[in-house]
């Protein structure tokens, strides 16, 4: 597999600053896959090519995948450009990638003539696809198309070209569309989809993905049809239009497993039934449930025994919580009648969606804790202003129980990612000042026993929206 990038203007080899790569030595790594090499054919000031080259082991490459048919070592993975590709890029060009250079800070903004030779690539889509995917982003393309068809008949759709890609880009921007299209081009499978790989996509795509023409392609082809991801790319995408704030704030309170520290008691089974209750017991009966921090799906699964809720929406700001739901929910296999009243949203209560306006009965159970404090009038004005549900229900940790667990030592969290916990007057103090500034009426409830009068382990808050009329202050 070979890339070269070569630029054509005045000091062309300050190129090697902006990636990080002596023009006058060869860098070498090895990786599981093979050997990567990056040396510079030509490097003079006026006009400098750097070559990636990828020496894939065929051998390890299916050792790694399990294989045992000749198809299977025999066939172009090593000589095209694909996922492997982009691992190389961001092993080689990792500093260039993130938009940083040590001696030339002043040049990584600059574009310039870059010229792109792909030696070869496998397009399942047609050569138009190619095109489709570089011109709007200010190529032009030109493709040769190479004899050879490695596929065969097992794969009517593909066809080898070589492609050059010509453009007046920032270094990083052309390593960021070699690093997010050559997979999506290639659309096969892929060595790194993992529960991260939207995040990847995300920040490679940053500044360009979400005004691509073939924004949903590429998240689809990227992400391989996950569609769990997929929708949560493709939601974030929007997020990012929408706001122009990132979510990389967000992403990073990415939530770990709740629990720890809380002991022997069943206080996850009161949590969920006391939240249950409360969704039960709203007037009139409540059909459409939102569970905001949904997790890895423990209400929701208790949400579709009940037959009168019809619609259950489970909304979390980590992917890999909404992945983990889909498993625990066997989403994939649920009759269609079943299917059909719940999905998950990929998205943060911190940022306005009209995906959570209209429910009955809002819930954030174990949630608020979760976000900064400053963050915690963006949510009000999201839940309690803009999405405006009948009901909304709040569970958190009363912080005053803590010393109740011997395992947990004094001024200590009940978990990592909790950014505070609130006593019973905190708490109470918080939410009857968010309902009268957005019109509900509050009630609170003691989850789990009280102990030695320092409260129950659990808070919960009922806001109830007080009727239209008269209402607001
Ligand atoms: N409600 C679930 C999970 C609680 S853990 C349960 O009771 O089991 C807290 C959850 O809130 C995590 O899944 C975390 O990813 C999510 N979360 C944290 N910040 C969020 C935000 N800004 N928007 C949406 N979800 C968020």
């Amino acid at each position: 597999m070979l890339i070269t990038v070569t630029c054509r203007a005045d000091n062309a080899r300050d190129l090697g600053y902006l990636l990080h790569k002596n023009p006058d030595s060869l860098f070498e790594a090895e990786t599981s896959f093979g050997r990567i090499r990056v040396f510079y054919p030509e490097a003079d000031d006026n006009c400098c090519t750097v070559a990636l080259l990828l020496d894939v082991d065929p051998i390890a490459l299916v050792r790694t995948r399990g294989a045992h048919s000749l198809d299977q070592y025999v066939n172009d993975r090593p000589y095209v450009a694909y996922s492997l590709t982009s691992v190389a890029i961001a092993e080689s060009f990792g500093t260039a990638l993130n938009g940083r250079s040590r001696d030339r800070p002043d040049r990584v903004g600059e574009k310039l003539p870059l010229s792109a030779k792909i030696a070869a690539v496998h397009c399942r889509g047609g050569a138009g696809l190619i095109e489709r995917l570089f011109t709007p982003l200010g190529y032009s393309v030109t493709l040769i198309d190479e004899p050879l068809r490695l596929g065969g008949d097992s794969d009517p759709g593909g066809t080898i070209y070589a492609v050059t890609l010509e453009g007046t880009q920032t270094v990083q921007d052309l390593l960021s569309h070699l690093y997010v299209l050559l997979p999506v081009i290639d659309n096969s499978k892929h060595y790194f989809v993992g529960p991260d790989e939207v995040e990847k996509l995300l920040k490679r795509g940053e500044g360009w993905l979400a005004s691509h023409p073939e924004k949903d392609l590429i998240a689809q082809r990227y992400l391989l049809f996950r569609s769990v991801m997929v929708r949560s790319a493709l939601s974030q995408l929007t997020v990012l239009e929408e706001s122009a704030e990132t979510v990389e704030e967000a992403d990073e309170r990415q939530a770990k497993e709740e629990g720890a520290g809380e002991g022997p008691l069943h206080l996850n089974d009161l949590r969920l039934s006391a939240a249950l209750e409360a969704v039960l017991s709203a007037q009139p009966p409540a059909a459409r449930v939102l569970d905001l921090g949904c997790g890895e799906g423990r209400l929701l699964r208790l949400l579709l025994r009940e037959t009168k809720v019809t619609e259950i929406v489970g909304v979390d700001v980590a992917a890999t919580a909404l992945e983990r739901a889909a498993r625990n929910l066997k989403l994939d296999t649920l009759p269609e009648r079943q299917r059909q009243r719940i999905s998950l949203l990929h998205g943060s209560l911190v940022y306005r969606d009209d995906r959570f306006r209209n429910f009955d009965v809002a819930l954030m159970i174990e949630v608020i804790e979760h976000l900064d404090s400053p963050r915690l009038a963006a949510m009000e004005r999201v839940v309690l202003e803009h999405a405006r549900p009948r009901r909304l229900v709040v569970t958190t940790p009363n912080a005053e129980y803590n010393v109740v667990w011997a395992t947990l030592p004094a001024g200590k969290f009940r978990h990592g990612d909790h950014r505070f916990e609130w006593t019973r007057a905190q708490f109470q103090e918080w939410a009857k000042r968010a309902a009268r500034q957005f019109g509900y009426n509050v009630t609170f409830q003691d989850i789990g026993p009280d102990c030695d009068s320092v409260g129950p382990p659990t808070q919960m808050a009922v806001f109830d929206r007080q009727s239209a009329v008269g209402s607001r202050q």
